[in-house]
């Protein structure tokens, strides 16, 4: 039976960006891959609205984490992590092996970090060199403004801001340069509509040099090594790269780029949204202005979330389930590719499909839905 694959990663790829991934290999010592890596250098730039370039590991979001800590903190560093989630805690736990003492800021799970609280902490520790961030909090669905966040921290010796975008870039702004924020990572397979297998890191100015003072206790995760063959007039990689998967990327940020694409994104989110409210369901992220673009978050208040969920898969369509204290207890959908009403529509009439005994409680679903797609 056909899986239609609604995980918040991997997700999706196009038929172009498969096509791509299967083009004959180039060795990537040549004229040709420094090539392909230059113009997805080019590419990135845009989407990041930056001039510096982009460090790509073969490597899954996690292990693009891990090089942040490793190269930021150590046993001599004092670190503010904010958490709302599963993913903040992964950062934090990373990090945390470096030896860094850390000054926990937990977030109730399900809700926005809000910019106050962060400050608070960034005053009360001014010894703090590194605060860690989540840009969309892929266990709730929760979508955090750092550009307000980084705005709104004491600027004065303020600490270095990394952030976990793994499931943001892509699908909605990310604008590290211009948000003051000194390192972002990602990886292929959410928002930049790629296979899994790589993890990207970017760096402020002021992240490469704070770097380039630390001694990194890691080989392959050392960026000091990265940076010497990306910034080389022909860029390459000190060790092997997975060249078709750069094939890949390199054809996926030809769609991401496409005129109005984030618009576009949260449009299908909110109307997603609707629908799902419509059918009787709990949206998990209550304030709409945290909702993420990429990924909704949701259950049933009967409590048959998982139920739901299992006929949902035997049907053929394929959500994830609740992560860390939500195990059992959600469905999230992602909308990272590129999902419009035909595949809004396919995914709430799965959803009624799969209610079960509860479909008496489903108004007017798709009425909903479309009225928020057609508004924009
Ligand atoms: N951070 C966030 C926000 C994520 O969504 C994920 C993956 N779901 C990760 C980190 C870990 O990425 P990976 O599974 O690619 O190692």
């Amino acid at each position: 039976m056909k899986k239609y694959l609604m995980t918040p990663g991997p997700v999706p790829v196009s038929t172009e960006v498969s096509l791509a991934e299967a083009r004959p290999l180039i060795g990537h010592r040549g004229a040709d891959f420094s090539a392909l890596f230059a113009g997805i250098e080019t590419k990135l730039g845009r989407l990041l609205k930056t001039s510096g370039k982009t460090v790509i590991f073969p490597a899954s979001g996690t292990g693009a984490l891990e090089s942040l800590s490793v190269n930021f903190t150590g046993p001599d560093t004092k670190v503010i992590s904010v958490s709302c989630g599963v993913f903040g805690d992964r950062f934090r736990e990373i990090t945390a092996l470096t030896g860094a003492s850390i000054v926990n800021v937990d977030v109730t799970p399900g809700e926005g970090v809000n910019p106050g609280v962060v400050a608070e902490a960034v005053a009360k520790n001014p010894d703090a060199s590194v605060l860690l961030l989540t840009q969309n909090e892929t266990s709730t669905g929760v979508f955090n403004r750092v550009d307000e966040i980084v705005s709104a921290i004491p600027q004065k010796n303020r600490p270095l801001v990394l952030v976990d975008s793994v499931s943001s870039i892509g699908t909605m702004p990310c604008y590290p340069e211009e948000w003051g924020v000194d390192a972002v990572a990602t990886a292929s397979q959410k928002g930049l509509l790629t296979p899994p297998g790589l993890g990207l890191v970017w760096l402020s100015e002021r992240g490469w040099d704070a770097v380039s003072k630390r001694k990194c206790n890691n080989y392959y995760f050392d960026l000091m090594r990265q940076k010497k063959d990306l910034y080389k007039e022909a860029p390459d990689n000190p060790y092997t790269p997975p060249v078709s998967l750069y094939y890949a990327l390199d054809a996926a940020l030809d769609e991401i780029s496409s005129d109005g694409w984030f618009e576009l994104r949260s449009r299908a989110a909110r109307a997603l949204a609707a629908g799902i409210d419509s059918l009787g369901f709990e949206l998990l992220v209550k304030e709409e202005k945290f909702r993420s673009p990429g990924v909704t978050a949701f259950f049933h208040p009967s409590g048959d979330t998982s139920a739901i969920a299992k006929s949902l898969k035997a049907l053929g369509v394929e959500p994830a389930g609740g992560q860390g204290k939500f195990k059992g207890k959600l469905i999230r959908m992602s909308h990272y590719h590129d999902v419009r009403w035909p595949e809004i529509s396919l995914a709430l009439g799965s959803l009624y499909a799969a209610l079960g005994d509860h479909r008496a409680r489903a108004g007017d679903f798709v009425r909903r839905a479309f009225e928020v797609w057609e508004a924009k």
